[in-house]
């Protein structure tokens, strides 16, 4: 995409194609239109991602194109993928190799802030949580260095507009950020039907044009892992940056 690229902004570290769409495109929209850096590093291709759940190397291309489409419509200026992790098959690789490949991708980057995945992983997928795990020792790692990201997220589904549906950790459920993204939703939108493979991005993307048609205003939510939070404040913080 678009070079040379500054260092810094907002990165998100996912596993699989459609993880941005569904937890952060309008936050990392919303960061672009700032006029910072955005950046995403998706572990895997997502080559598991069909009807049956079989692995198939043109599976990974079409997702590929489809994570395209999407990183153009979210405005990322950068998209990286690791080689070597299969979809479905993440905490089956090296755990400390996939910290030393997302520390390198971090060091190189320097990101301010970063998002990844919680505890549960959203959705309790093995690959969420292992990318999740990673990229959090991997800050620790920049941080021993004194490189750290100023601060470092996981994605707090709670305020999504198709609900919360899924079985959180304590720091998913307790959201200390909540980001407007009204401003942005109709990009969200249409990233999420670049992820045209995907049944349940349809899904997602059904609850999300119905919100937009409501009027109702529209917010994604994070938890800030590091530094901690004490304790979540009445009024949440609106940025990320
Ligand atoms: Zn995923």
């Amino acid at each position: 995409m678009a070079y040379p690229i500054a260092p810094g902004g907002l990165a998100a570290i996912l596993a699989h194609p459609d993880d941005e769409s569904f937890g952060c495109a309008g936050a990392l929209a919303v960061a672009h239109d700032a006029g910072a850096t955005t950046r995403l590093l998706v572990v895997t291709r997502g080559e598991a991602g069909s009807a049956d759940g079989s692995s198939d190397p043109a599976t990974g291309d079409q997702r590929e194109a489809e994570l395209i489409c999407a990183a153009r419509a979210i405005g990322l200026d950068e998209v990286s993928l690791l080689d070597g992790y299969p979809d479905g098959g993440v905490a089956d690789q090296p755990f400390e190799r996939l910290v030393d490949e997302i520390t390198a991708w971090m060091a190189e980057r320097r990101p301010a802030a970063v998002i990844t995945f919680g505890p549960h992983g959203v959705t309790g997928h093995p690959d969420h949580i292992a990318v999740g795990n990673a990229t959090r020792w991997a800050v620790e790692r920049l941080a021993d260095r004194g490189i750290a990201p100023n601060a470092v997220y996981v994605i707090s589904p709670i305020f999504d507009p198709s609900g919360n549906r899924y079985d959180l950790s304590g720091e998913e459920q307790a959201a200390t950020h909540r980001i407007p993204i009204t401003k942005v939703a109709a990009r969200k939108a249409e990233a999420l039907g670049c992820h045209a493979s995907q049944t349940d991005a349809s899904e997602e993307l059904a609850a999300l044009k119905a919100a937009i048609e409501s009027g109702e205003p529209i917010h994604e939510g994070y938890s800030r892992v590091r530094p901690l939070v004490p304790s979540p404040h009445p009024e949440f913080d609106t940025a990320l940056l």
